[in-house]
């Protein structure tokens, strides 16, 4: 069977998922969505993802029919008509059809899209020797302009940084806010550590406040490793002892190299690895059940 996509209520095959040339999403970036990773037949963090979601269509003022239940069995039913248990969930929710213009009350129903498929993971390489950066000049939104907490369908200063980072000839690229402090990467959070200390900055500095580096946040309480969220600059990258980037796809990635300097020894760090460890158990033991019997083996 073609994979099967929700698509406002209901579930049309991968080649009939179709929306209107009028959609706002399409043309404005009108909307905002959500990436969610299944596990072992559980989805991880799926009601964290869900508030986000709700948080960012309330901030972007849309509403739709589909209370935030409703929601979490809509995707825990594309997965299961998809049978994936391993897999990722794409959620997109656009302020629908309207006109020409972008005159929102145009738009009188939201579009609402769920998809669900096999995940497509980062090299095994990149998890073992870790991945070089660069900085982007392209800045992270403006807290004022676009509220960068909004996981909104536009993307394009993220990939036009992800764009300096290709050319220049690096996996990823690390984006500065306005101020010059570091916010995190393209599609990843960032973290570091020094002297035994997770460092990662807050959200109000312009990251999106990522489900993974909640995560994160959490297993180094747990781990007993020393955590603040606060404000740094380039150079704390470049003197740190271990540095990592945090998101749904690419979990933990270690860094060991940024702009031609080695981060630490240039090979992941020992609490980086840690809590690869942490992260990766966690992941398969905690989430919302896809089927209903998988909730009676824990
Ligand atoms: N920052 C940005 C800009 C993102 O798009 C994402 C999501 N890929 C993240 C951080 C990480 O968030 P999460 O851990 O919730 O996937």
């Amino acid at each position: 069977m073609a994979v099967q996509v929700y698509l406002d209520g209901k579930y049309v095959d991968k080649d009939e998922a179709k929306i209107s040339v009028w959609d706002h999403g399409l043309l404005y970036g009108d909307g905002v969505f959500e990436g969610i990773r299944a596990y072992n037949g559980r989805v991880f963090r799926l009601d964290e993802h869900l508030r986000r979601l709700y948080d960012s269509l309330k901030s972007v003022h849309i509403k739709i029919p589909l209370s935030r239940a409703e929601m979490k069995k809509a995707v825990l039913q594309t997965l299961r008509l998809n049978a994936i248990r391993d897999g990722y969930v794409r959620l997109i929710i656009t302020r629908g059809k309207g006109d020409l213009g972008i005159d929102p009350r145009k738009c009188s129903k939201a579009t609402i899209i769920i998809m669900a498929d096999k995940i497509q993971l980062y090299p095994q390489e990149y998890y073992e020797k870790g991945l070089k950066l660069t900085f982007a000049s392209t800045r992270r939104n403006i807290s004022e302009a676009l509220n960068p907490r909004i996981k909104s369908l536009n993307y394009l200063n993220n990939i036009m940084a992800k764009i300096e980072a290709i050319e220049a000839g690096y996996q990823e690229a690390i984006m500065l806010n306005a101020q010059g402090f570091v916010c995190e990467c393209t599609t990843e959070n960032i973290f570091l550590i020094r002297d035994g200390i997770l460092t990662t900055p807050p959200v109000w500095a312009g990251a999106l406040e990522g489900v993974t580096r909640n995560t994160v946040i959490e297993l180094a309480r747990k781990e007993g490793i020393p955590i603040r969220e606060e404000l740094f600059t380039g150079h704390d990258i470049y003197i740190a002892d271990e540095c990592f980037i945090t998101g749904t796809g690419a979990e933990i990635l270690p860094v060991i190299e940024v702009c031609g300097r080695t981060i630490g020894e240039g090979v992941p760090g020992p609490s980086t690895r840690r809590l690869l460890a942490a992260y990766r158990d966690i992941t398969t033991r905690e989430g919302t059940p896809i089927h209903e019997k998988e909730s009676l083996t824990v």
